[in-house]
């Protein structure tokens, strides 16, 4: 994969962008903002393929995200959706072992972690997102179903911005803790 950040498009021949493809606030495409399948390099006119499992040594290809029609070599940088199903991951799963009673450490610690996010979050677009998102709905950082619960519905915001369906928040303990009953 190219680096798409070292030359400078000429959007002003305004060549209709890609689907998907989304510019950066320098005005150049924002590589973390767009998933790879819609990337496509300064230059050329298609949005570039996602490489054939078939067509590359076995040693460096890994199926990295549940879709088959963006199979990506293992040592390309994350895109919107990998760093988004990582991140979220992450935060689920923080949310699900949160204490049912968190000292004041636990509350302060997690508030700046969450706060940190539209500060810090790569793909600018999201964090922007959120940072609006949670001027209206600032965290619950109670105990750990007030947390989960809160932190469901941001994602199901997202979800929602994004045309997908809202996750069932009674299911976040079964998803990210207990699994599913045998
Ligand atoms: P994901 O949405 O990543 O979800 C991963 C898994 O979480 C799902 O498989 C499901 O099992 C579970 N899940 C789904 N919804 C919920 C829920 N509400 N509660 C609990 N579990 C759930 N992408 C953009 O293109 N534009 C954006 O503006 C944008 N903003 C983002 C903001 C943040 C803070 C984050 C972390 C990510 C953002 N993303 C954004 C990425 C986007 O949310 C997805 O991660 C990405 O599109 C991949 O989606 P996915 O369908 O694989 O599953």
């Amino acid at each position: 994969m190219g680096n798409p950040t070292s030359s400078t498009p000429d959007t002003s021949k305004s060549e209709p962008l890609p689907p998907g493809m989304v510019i950066g606030p320098d005005g150049k495409p924002c590589k973390i903002c767009t998933a790879f399948r819609h990337w496509k390099p300064p230059g050329t006119s298609k949005p570039k393929k996602a490489a054939a499992a078939g067509t590359v040594a076995a040693t460096t290809v890994a199926a990295i995200t549940n879709s088959d029609t963006d199979i990506r070599p293992a040592h390309c940088p994350p895109d919107v959706e990998i760093l988004g199903r990582a991140t979220w991951t992450f935060l689920h799963t923080t949310a699900a072992y949160y204490p049912e009673n968190p000292t004041p450490a636990h509350r302060t610690s997690m508030l700046s972690l969450l706060k940190s996010l539209p500060l810090l979050y790569p793909c600018v677009h999201c964090a922007a997102h959120l940072g609006e998102n949670m001027k209206e709905n600032p965290p619950k950082v109670g105990n750990r179903f007030e947390l989960s619960k809160w932190l469901c519905e941001r994602h199901n915001d997202v979800n929602v911005r994004l045309g997908k369906e809202k996750f069932d928040c009674a299911k976040v303990d079964e998803r990210w803790r207990d699994g599913p009953p045998d």
